[in-house]
């Protein structure tokens, strides 16, 4: 706004200059020119000359333009059309500028006169002016056609400012908020952009494409690991079996070694199971056969099944738990999912904690809710732990393999349900938020036998 504002007034300063200055400038000449003839005239012609042909002159000019005054000592008029020597006049030489009135013997309105004075030797003095009412009107008109210039071109300059950072504002702005919510793990958000083919539209596909690529690079690095799993699972198995035949004929002295070995090999098996497991799920993306389940009768069977563990360790297990909340899912899968987070709960709370479960609902979600009073997870983990094997470095100690979480993430996101990490003050409150069903929507129910979880 103000290189623009800076750039009008130059404009209109020169233009100001140009016009008023050229008129101010011939309007000099003009006297200097008649006073140089008069000068002449008085050298060639003496007073007398210098007399007639004012009154010439005079007479020629009816409407005044030219103004003359020659007195005699004490300002007494000895020709001219002004009467009276004008007090803002020094009988010197020099330029002198004046108001032309009726007390100077003036007829016309009173106007601004310019004038020069010719300083005649022996006491005489003779003053040589114009009327300078069309210059000042000039002058005043482009005065004023520059304050209003200026006042537009400002009010312009701002309104155009304001609109133009706006707009770029606005267009950072999405920016910004879209890269925040990828940051935030929404990998599949893009930057939208106009067409117009500016700058902001070719930052947008720049960085849409860094954002393809990365995720390319990671589906990439997902792939190889589900890979491994699977061509790992198959001679893992047969060693495995093959330790566990073992351990039929080696002699007492080895066999819990052999055990040992099993054990570790069933650990590694339930690994590449989970890693599996997560990978198909997050490929098919939806519920293969959805029921409608109990989600309350789910909870209880799932706690009965953690009270013991959590007996084990002292904890108190409290349940708060609103009857009938129906969800349509896998039913199988969603009590994959409260087992997992009821086991992290008591795994990482210390002995003599407090976990809490329930189950309420809101409006159009069954909420479900475990909180306990562990060792919690800082905030800048919070979005981490969902990734496959991360485990939080303070828990690295403890038993597990950084798969719950993963698994629990891919089966909320499959029943089209949201999960939210929060501070418990101490501890850990996982909410986690399913679509409710009423019962008369009539999904097909669930059948009762159900296999008991593994985690992972
Ligand atoms: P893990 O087999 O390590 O328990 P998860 O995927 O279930 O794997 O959890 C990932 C990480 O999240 C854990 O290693 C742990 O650091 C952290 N975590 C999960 N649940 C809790 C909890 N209730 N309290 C504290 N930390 C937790």
């Amino acid at each position: 706004m103000t290189l623009f504002a800076i750039s009008v007034f130059i404009l209109l300063g020169f233009i100001y200059w140009a016009t008023a200055g050229y008129m101010a400038e011939q309007t000099d000449e003009t006297i200097e020119a008649e006073i140089v003839g008069l000068a002449e005239q008085y050298q060639r012609q003496g007073v007398n000359g210098l007399i007639s042909v004012i009154r010439e002159r005079v007479a020629r000019d009816p409407n005044g333009k030219s103004l003359y005054l020659f007195t005699a000592r004490d300002y007494i008029k000895l020709a001219g059309n002004l009467e009276q020597w004008p007090t803002e006049v020094q009988p010197s030489d020099g330029w002198f500028n004046f108001p032309l009135d009726s007390t100077l013997g003036w007829h016309g309105d009173p106007h601004i006169a310019r004038a020069r004075v010719f300083v005649v030797p022996g006491g005489l003095q003779l003053l040589v002016g114009r009327d300078v009412y069309d210059l000042m009107a000039v002058k005043k008109l482009i005065e004023r056609a520059i304050n209003w210039g200026m006042g537009i071109t400002l009010a312009l300059a701002l309104f155009g400012g304001i609109m133009m950072s706006r707009s770029t504002a606005r267009r950072i702005e999405v920016i910004n908020q879209i890269s925040q919510k990828i940051m935030n793990g929404n990998l599949a958000l893009r930057i939208p952009a106009r067409g117009t083919g500016d700058d902001f539209d070719q930052l947008a596909n720049n960085l849409n494409q860094m954002l393809d690529r990365i995720v390319q690079l990671m589906e990439g690095i997902r792939h190889v690991s589900d890979n491994i799993a699977h061509d790992l699972r198959t001679p893992l198995t047969r060693l495995r079996n093959r330790l566990e035949a073992t351990l039929i004929s080696v002699g007492p002295e080895h066999r819990d070694n052999v055990a040992d070995a099993v054990a570790e090999a069933d650990q590694l098996l339930s690994t590449f199971n989970a890693l599996l497991r997560i990978a198909r799920l997050e490929t098919g993306g939806k519920v293969v056969n959805p029921v409608q389940i109990d989600l309350s009768q789910l909870v209880y069977d799932a706690a009965e099944l953690y009270e013991a563990l959590a007996e084990d360790k002292h904890q108190r297990l409290n349940l708060n738990v609103e009857d009938g909340l129906q969800v349509c899912g896998d039913k199988d899968l969603l009590f994959q999912t409260l087992s997992n987070l009821l086991d992290n709960a008591i795994k990482y709370t210390p002995e003599e904690g407090i976990i809490d479960l329930s189950l309420v609902r809101q409006d159009q979600f069954v909420m479900l809710s475990v909180a306990d009073s562990g060792i919690g997870i800082p905030d800048e983990d919070k979005e981490k732990v969902f990734q496959r094997f991360y485990r939080v470095a303070k828990s690295r100690s403890l038993p597990g393999n950084g798969l719950g979480l993963s698994l629990v993430g891919a089966v909320v996101a499959m029943h089209k349900g949201r999960i939210e990490l929060s501070d418990n003050q101490p501890g850990l409150r996982v909410n986690l938020y399913l679509p409710a069903v009423s019962r008369k929507q009539g999904m097909p129910a669930a059948e009762q036998p159900r296999r008991l979880p593994s985690k992972g």
